[in-house]
């Protein structure tokens, strides 16, 4: 599975619980070793290639911790709309612990501000904690799905315009759903 299948839930949070996936019907982890990690973050532009070496072993362990957060969490949303009090303070518990820096920016005549994180880590922590928020300011929650096929366990949020986004994405769940359908039918026939 090409690691551009699994980023299809529209925002960082998700695109991480997203890295396990069923590959073959087997739970897979995509991000099980460093470099797989580290792939994951260049794909996902929260990393530039040449940054590779800034990241702590405590940042790399948060974000799996985030991980399996955002991984409980989806489950819980998709199932019955809820978020569990103790999941939120534990991603305020790791939104705690790391730093950022506010800064004024000039641009030509203009000064726009810009938060940023004082490590690396801190600053991909950050981008991802915020992207958590902004899923509920610009989608809300009953737009944050699960795929429909069965054999896929990746999440996305629909910002459809229309809200009825049923796969993860049309090219792979949409037309394999297309296609066992087709093959069922004929069975049928
Ligand atoms: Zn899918």
């Amino acid at each position: 599975m090409p690691l551009t299948s699994i980023l299809v839930g529209g925002f960082q949070w998700v695109n991480l619980a997203n890295t396990v996936y069923l590959r073959n019907g087997v739970q897979t982890d995509f991000i099980d070793n460093e470099e797989s990690l580290l792939e994951y973050l260049v794909a996902s532009h929260l990393l530039s290639p040449d940054e590779k070496d800034r990241l702590t072993p405590e940042s790399r362990s948060q974000i799996y911790r985030l991980r399996d957060l955002f991984r409980r969490m989806l489950t819980d949303i998709t199932e019955r709309q809820l978020i569990s009090e103790t999941d939120l303070e534990k991603l305020n518990d790791i939104g705690k612990k790391i730093s950022l820096e506010f800064h004024l920016v000039r641009e030509v005549q203009d000064i726009t501000s810009k938060i940023t994180g004082k490590t690396k880590g801190d600053q991909i922590i950050f981008e991802i904690l915020a992207s958590f928020a902004e899923t509920f300011e610009k989608a809300g929650m009953d737009r944050i799905r699960s795929c429909s096929h069965e054999e896929c366990i990746l999440f996305f949020v629909d910002v459809s315009k229309g809200g009825k986004r049923r796969w993860c994405s049309m090219e792979s769940c949409g037309n394999r759903a297309k296609v066992s359908n087709f093959y069922s039918r004929k069975k049928d026939n």
